[in-house]
């Protein structure tokens, strides 16, 4: 067997199976080999012993039976690093590098030397890690009311180097970074929370709604529940001026926006940010205090 008839073996079994069937054969069986993806194109005639050919058929069947790509390979690279990710955290999205660019920005744009950022809703880390791999002066608090997300996220910090700027809390919300003594400390808290209205969960991509958790897609029957305690509450952790940025769905910036507003008294400078698909996907607001 060798890399070409293993890649075309590999299209055919997750043909009508997955929608981008064939970059999964090729991300499977590099995966196999040990090697960088571009390996198996540039190489069609290496040989695949008969071991390796084995596993990639089992993995080609996990796949087939809808398994995420990221929690089959263990990993999910993100802004550039690869985190280990497993059923216990959403796969780090593409578009979710917005919200990592745009809090970068705004601590580029502070005079603060040292930031200090807060990420709740962290699930694998990629946003607080990404920002501390991104700032060296940084500091980051990792949260998440999942056990599991935050063990995982306290690995992705060590393998990253990161263990010296980043501590972890379990707890639902800003609750444990105002019991760890918080209060009024962040320059920007990021979050990407569960914003999937409850009624469109079963509408979802199988690879999505049966392996991915609930938790961290299930934003309640508006979807935008989990965003207005975010929004009500993020403000006691944040400086005077700080900033939050927050994931949201592609049809959530109005409502996102309104729901800000309600308390004319918190938040300022709200914007609503798209991504590279041209959807709404980040809203940032500035909480009053000194500019
Ligand atoms: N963007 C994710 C999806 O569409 C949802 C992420 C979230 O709810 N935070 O599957």
């Amino acid at each position: 067997m060798n890399v070409g008839k293993a890649l075309s073996f590999g299209r055919r079994r997750l043909a009508g199976r997955s929608e981008s069937f064939a970059r999964d054969a090729s991300l499977l069986l590099a995966f196999v080999l040990g090697e960088p993806p571009e390996f198996v194109h540039l190489h069609p005639e290496a040989c695949v012993s008969e071991n390796l050919f084995a596993l990639y058929t089992t993995l080609l069947d996990r796949r087939a039976s809808g398994e995420p790509i990221a929690y089959i390979r263990g990993f999910q690279e993100f802004m550039g690093h690869n985190f280990l990710v497993d059923r216990r955290v959403l796969v780090p999205r593409p578009e979710t590098e917005h919200v990592v660019d745009t809090a970068v920005r705004l601590l580029t744009e502070t005079s603060e030397a040292s930031p200090f950022v807060g990420d709740i809703c962290c699930g694998s880390g990629a946003i607080g890690l990404s920002i501390a791999k991104a700032l060296p002066s940084s500091r980051v608090v990792l949260s998440d009311v999942s056990r599991g997300a935050v063990g995982l996220a306290r690995e992705n910090a060590k393998r990253l180097g990161l263990s010296g700027r980043a501590a972890f809390l379990v707890g639902d919300l800003v609750t444990p970074l105002l019991k760890a003594g918080f209060a009024g400390k962040f320059d920007v808290v990021t979050a990407n929370p569960p914003y999937i209205p409850t009624g469109e969960i079963e509408t979802l991509s199988p690879t999505v709604r049966e392996y991915e958790p609930r938790l961290a897609l299930d934003g309640g029957e508006s979807g935008l529940e989990v965003i207005r305690r975010i929004s009500t509450e993020v403000p006691a952790v944040l400086k005077p001026g700080g900033h939050l940025v927050m994931e949201i769905g592609a049809d959530q910036g109005d409502a996102c926006q309104d729901i800000m507003m309600e308390d004319g008294e918190t938040w300022r400078e709200i914007q609503v940010l798209k991504d590279y698909a041209g959807r709404q996907r980040v809203v940032v607001g500035r909480t009053r205090g000194c500019s």
